[in-house]
């Protein structure tokens, strides 16, 4: 298996999960928890309901970037 094979499968399993990669409790088939999740920009949280394997897992990618991008800024 690829790396980017066993990628999508983690992605696809943190989205079929109920924890956010926080750690904190999300709702089954969404990306991530209620914070983690508005914190988003708009365009962001829209690519998001892309389907999985049509765009979904960039798009989850992405959210992770900027979640990351954020914390080092300090916010
Ligand atoms: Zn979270």
């Amino acid at each position: 298996m690829t790396t980017e094979q066993n990628e999508t499968i983690r992605i696809l399993r943190e989205l079929q999960g109920s924890k956010c990669f926080c750690g904190a409790k999300k709702a089954m088939m969404q990306s991530f928890c209620r914070p983690h999740y508005s914190s988003l920009p708009p365009l962001m949280r829209s690519v998001l309901y892309q389907r999985f394997g049509e765009g979904y897992e960039g798009a989850y990618a992405k959210a992770r970037e900027y979640f990351e991008q954020n914390q080092k800024e300090g916010k």
